[in-house]
């Protein structure tokens, strides 16, 4: 989230990254929002990373070279971040991701079609509340067919399950909200997520998902109660797999610091008086 001020208006950005981090956890989103550098990507993440970069020059058309040099510089790229989290070595990882790459040539390129927009930034305004404006950010791939695709690695058969994708997660949501104030048609809007699951052989396939006006409506209200409170500290959840050393990079000054409760009870402003006898 990113908080400018533009005169006498304030402009608030929200990414879809973000909500994602925020309803996992408060307090991890608000680091990684404050952090310079953003969160820090993993083995995992660069090579989901490096095959996205592939996908997409495969998707411009280029040349086999180039579509691995394109692989190979996004991982680097990744690597040199600073806080790096590197949980196998470099040669696995990027023959991984030319694997997963190569899986997601053979089984979910074939359904797309003419890809319309690759990468394409938006910044859309979405509302205006006294004088705070509110936009959606992000960037994304537009088939011709006016759809949105997104593309996944999963270490395993993708977790969730149909259900679970339809109910809560926020990309479609937030994704489909941005299409349809492009193309001003609030008609329901599709979302498709190409994932390929990284195994010993990796496969792709497909799931699709559906966001109506009320789901943006909705997504729009979470939004406006999280600026809401963003002046206070922000809440702790350590209610699920995201809050571990692997998966938080704030568990060394939060949880998993040796003395976390003095810790974050200051980071939240709290003064502990006294305690009971
Ligand atoms: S360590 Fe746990 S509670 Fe603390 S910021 Fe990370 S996820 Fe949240």
């Amino acid at each position: 989230m990113k908080i400018v001020q533009v005169g006498d208006r304030t402009e608030i950005t929200v990414h879809q990254s973000f909500l994602g981090s925020h309803f996992m956890c408060p307090k991890k989103a608000r680091d990684e929002a404050e952090r310079p550098e953003g969160s820090s990507p993993s083995s995992e993440s660069a090579i989901g990373t490096a095959m996205h970069a592939a996908c997409e020059a495969d998707m411009y058309g280029l040349d086999e070279d180039t579509i691995q040099e394109a692989l190979v510089d996004a991982y680097r790229v990744e690597i040199e971040h600073p806080g790096f989290m590197e949980r196998m070595g470099h040669d696995e990882a990027l023959s991984t991701a030319l694997a997963c790459y190569k899986a997601w040539q053979r089984d979910l390129k074939p359904r797309v079609r003419n890809p319309d927009m690759l990468e394409h930034k938006f910044r859309l305004h979405v509302d205006t509340r006294g004088d705070v404006d509110l936009f959606i950010g992000g960037m994304w791939d537009l088939t011709s067919d006016g759809e949105v695709v997104d593309w996944k690695t999963a270490s395993s058969m993708y977790a969730y399950r149909q259900w679970q994708v339809d109910r809560w997660f926020v990309q479609p949501t937030m994704y489909t909200w941005a299409l349809a104030i492009i193309t001003d048609n609030w008609g329901p809007k599709r979302f498709h997520y190409g994932i390929v699951e990284k195994s010993a052989r990796p496969t792709g396939h497909w799931v699709t998902t559906t966001r109506n006006a009320q789901d943006w409506m909705f997504l729009k209200e979470q939004i406006w109660s999280l600026v809401g409170t963003w002046a206070l500290p922000p809440a702790l959840n350590d209610q699920g797999w995201h809050c571990s050393a692997k998966w938080c990079d704030s568990w060394s000054v939060c949880k998993g610091a040796p003395r976390a409760i003095e810790i974050v009870g200051v980071a939240a402003g709290l003064v502990l008086a006294g305690g009971p006898d």
